[in-house]
């Protein structure tokens, strides 16, 4: 029965209306799952998750703006465990909301100490909403406590929607960043932009404050054709729109050299910097610029 019941799951998974057939490495997978829940669930309670921040650069003068704020989970075999593999866990179980609610905290509380440091008056910091988050009634209420607690100016914070889940339930989450937006301050962005098919209607339909080109895309400049190509649109409807526009995924000096010639504002990338501990990405506030 046990194990009819994980092929059920599976093929529940696939779709409406498809069959599948157990095997032995179902289960496996069904138990590392578990694993990885609970060993999360602990992290969250014992507060073990850490945050590490990325560095975000004017494209125009390689000047240091701002970091977005990113999830990591150092497993106690050794080495951090990939977000790719426990947030969609995070999502599925619903930990994904105690987890947010810690980062945004850890992020609003280091951004607040770091715009006392001279020359960081100014920094901002994009921090990762999931559409479950967002669709949590208390959410509004915990970020408003979050910035109190820490003392960070709201217009410092950027909430990172991805595309993806804009379009997923489209008018109450409009509605929540609306509200956000209208009663703190806090301005959001669209993340991943460019991987969706109903791209173009959600720009028109969600006036974000700016928006994250999909870093493969950026990533791929110089790569591949088309790639070129597409940010160039990207960016051009975005400035038409009256949107900023954020390059993820910038991996080499050729492709920041891009971005400047399409006049894109901002970038953020393994070129630039990796993202960084706290004490790493204290330590940057002094240098200024980070790139040429
Ligand atoms: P994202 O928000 O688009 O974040 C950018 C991801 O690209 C990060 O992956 C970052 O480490 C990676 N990256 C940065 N520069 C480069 C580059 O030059 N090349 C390549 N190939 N990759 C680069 P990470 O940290 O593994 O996070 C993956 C995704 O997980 C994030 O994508 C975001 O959607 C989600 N995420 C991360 N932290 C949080 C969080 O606290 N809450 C929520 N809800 N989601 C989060
Ligand atoms: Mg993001
Ligand atoms: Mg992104």
């Amino acid at each position: 029965m046990r194990d009819a019941d994980v092929a059920m799951y599976r093929a529940k998974a696939d779709g409406k209306g498809r069959h599948a057939v157990f095997d032995a490495r179902m289960h496996e997978r069904v138990m590392a799952r578990l694993d990885m829940e609970t060993d999360l669930r602990q992290a969250i309670e014992g507060n073990a998750l850490d945050v590490f921040y990325q560095p975000i650069v004017q494209v125009a003068t390689g000047r240091l703006v701002g970091f977005e704020a990113l999830v990591r989970w150092a497993r106690s075999g050794g080495g951090f465990a990939e977000p790719a593999e426990f947030l969609p866990i995070a999502e599925e179980t619903g930990l994904i909301v105690a987890l947010g609610r810690s980062v945004l905290e850890t992020a609003c509380r280091s951004l607040a100490e770091w715009r006392t440091v001279p020359g960081g008056e100014a920094l901002t910091v994009g921090v990762n909403v999931s559409h479950r988050q967002l669709s949590e009634p208390g959410f509004p209420g915990e970020l408003e406590d979050a910035l109190e607690r820490s003392g960070l100016d709201p217009r410092a914070l950027r909430l990172e929607v991805r595309e993806h889940d804009l379009a997923r339930d489209a008018e109450s989450t409009r509605r929540t960043l609306a509200h956000v937006l209208r009663t703190l301050g806090v301005r959001w962005q669209i993340d991943d932009f460019g991987t969706g098919a109903s791209s173009l209607r959600l720009l028109h339909r969600f006036p974000g404050d700016a928006i994250k080109i999909f870093g493969p895309l950026v990533s791929g400049m110089g790569h591949d054709g088309g790639s070129f190509e597409i940010v160039k649109a990207i960016v051009e409807l975005a400035h038409n729109l009256g949107l900023e526009v954020i390059a993820e995924g910038v991996e080499t000096a050729g492709q920041l050299e891009h971005l400047r010639v399409l006049g894109c504002e901002f970038a953020q990338g393994f070129h630039v910097s990796a993202p960084l501990a706290a004490q790493d990405a204290r330590a940057l506030l002094a240098q200024g610029a980070l790139v040429r």
